[in-house]
């Protein structure tokens, strides 16, 4: 049976997620690849490449999983600007995520050293990091799980110091109604389909593909940034990836 997530009382959607993310976790990196065609890493190298980690930032990547995000950080302040100070806090609510991101970062050069760390935690509330402590905010297709995406962006906004920048990846909407709806098909009949046969969890793919239904469109996720406090800038609010099946979303703390 499919669960229908939009009738769950809140109390136990927090509940259900971390379920969702514990029976993905270690199929987490295949399945990306497949419902993708290895899109979503171009979509990663690019946002990083964007926010141009350099100059020893502290950075805090939130729902950090497997380390995908974290690891371009460092990669990218590395081979770029030669930069070994850059810290990467990965910071995420489900143990066994974390655990998939540590066994990634122990085979990388940046294994016990003092450049990553790894936080068990909720994004609503970053109850162990001090106000205005860091430079860079990341949050890679995670947000969509939070209840209370007003309180991840309050969060955000209090840890940032002030010129710190804001940074969420997540999947959009389409705007051209031929692509959207090629799109909706895909995504309803294809993932929980590859969800099934790859990695034997249809509900858990079906529940993603929901997830992503329900997050608000740009403009008004553009809002709710700008609501929580940041500045959002004028010349491009947003940039779409892929005609918007994902997009970038940035705002600084002035
Ligand atoms: N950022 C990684 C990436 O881009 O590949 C992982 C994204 S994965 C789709 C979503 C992650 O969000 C999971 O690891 C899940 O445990 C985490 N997550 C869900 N709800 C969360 C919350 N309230 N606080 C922190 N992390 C959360």
């Amino acid at each position: 049976t499919h669960f229908g997530f939009k009738d769950v009382p809140e109390a136990l959607k927090e509940s259900m997620v971390k379920g969702v993310f514990s029976s993905v976790a270690t199929s987490y990196d295949v399945m990306n690849d497949a419902m993708s065609l290895g899109i979503h890493r171009l979509w990663k190298d690019h946002y990083v490449k964007k926010m141009d980690p350099h100059g020893g930032m502290q950075c805090l990547d939130v729902a950090g999983g497997t380390g995908d995000i974290a690891i371009r950080l460092l990669d990218h302040a590395r081979e770029k600007w030669a930069d070994r100070e850059t810290h990467v806090q990965v910071f995420d609510i489900n143990p066994e995520m974390l655990e998939e991101g540590k066994k990634r970062f122990a085979k990388t050069m940046y294994h016990g050293g003092p450049q990553v760390s790894f936080t068990l935690g909720n994004a609503e509330n970053l109850e162990t990091i001090a106000d205005n402590s860091l430079d860079l905010y990341t949050i890679a297709f995670g947000i969509r799980n939070c209840t209370h995406i007003d309180r991840v962006l309050k969060e955000a906004h209090r840890v940032l110091k002030p010129g710190g920048v804001f940074s969420c990846l997540e999947f959009s909407k389409v705007t051209n109604p031929v692509l959207a709806k090629a799109y909706e098909l895909y995504s309803f009949n294809v993932i929980p389909e590859l969800g099934h046969v790859l990695a034997a969890d249809r509900d858990s793919y079906q529940y993603l593909i929901e997830s992503i239904e329900r997050f608000p469109p740009q403009a008004k996720f553009s809002k709710m940034i700008e609501e929580a406090g940041f500045t959002v800038p004028k010349q491009e609010p947003w940039e779409d990836l892929t005609f918007g099946i994902a997009a970038i979303h940035t705002g600084v703390k002035l």
